[in-house]
């Protein structure tokens, strides 16, 4: 069967720069499964969805294409389309992404997406999220739980907002908004964020970067 390589954790913990890094390394395919949530969210804001009211996200969000390129050098992300890879990480779809992703219609329909996106990657895929191990690919061949301290995660998510040129302001925000969506995507209902039984713990909070990537690659290897 293809590789699988499960990265879960909590935002700012590095997985999408490790799992990108992970997968180039290792000649995989790579799939940002919160770019999707991300991808919804934003459909839903720009067709005036009310990302709060999970009947009206329920109905609606079999409507949008939403389709991921999963090519290492440059992953795409469209909604009937439209490339969406800037406009998703703004504050505004930040800010609803995780009342969308707490919706049960919301994410079988992305995981079937995601399960698809597997099945097409030849040589195997790393995928990233909050239930990659438990929920979405529980065969797994790897599964991986990546947690940072929180001065660490928030730290590097101000430096990573910093170099793209983000005003302080903004910067503060997004910091705070951090905090409250992983406590919203660990305490939710469908698909919390969790560690599957089975996944290797990896505290990047005193590693380089570096360090994690080699450690994870490791493990694949093994
Ligand atoms: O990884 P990222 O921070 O871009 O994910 C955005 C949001 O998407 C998360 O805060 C979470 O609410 C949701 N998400 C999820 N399940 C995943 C990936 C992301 O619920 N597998």
């Amino acid at each position: 069967a293809p590789v699988v390589v499960a990265i879960d954790g909590p935002s700012g913990s590095g997985k999408s720069t490790v799992s990108r890094a992970v997968a180039a390394r290792l000649g995989l395919s790579f799939l940002d499964t919160g770019a999707m949530y991300r991808a919804m969210t934003w459909w839903m804001l720009a067709n005036e969805v009310d990302v709060t009211d999970a009947e009206a996200v329920a109905i609606a969000c079999g409507k949008p294409v939403i389709v991921s390129g999963t090519d290492t050098d440059g992953p795409t992300i469209t909604v009937d389309g439209v490339d969406v890879s800037g406009p998703i990480r703004g504050p505004e779809v930040t800010a609803g992404v995780s009342a969308v992703a707490a919706v049960p219609a919301v994410r079988s329909r992305l995981v079937e997406l995601q399960r698809g996106c597997a099945a097409v990657a030849e040589r195997g895929i790393v995928t990233e999220g909050r239930d990659m191990g438990t929920v979405v690919f529980p065969a797994a061949t790897v599964k991986v739980f990546l947690t940072a301290s929180e001065a660490a995660r928030a730290g590097r998510r101000a430096a990573e907002l910093r170099a793209k040129g983000v005003d302080e302001a903004t910067i503060a925000a997004m910091a705070a908004d951090l905090g409250r969506r992983d406590a919203a995507d660990s305490s939710r209902t469908t698909a919390p964020l969790a560690q599957a039984a089975d996944a290797v713990l990896v505290d990047t909070s005193e590693l380089t970067l570096e360090q994690v990537i080699d450690t994870v690659v490791e493990l694949v290897a093994q």
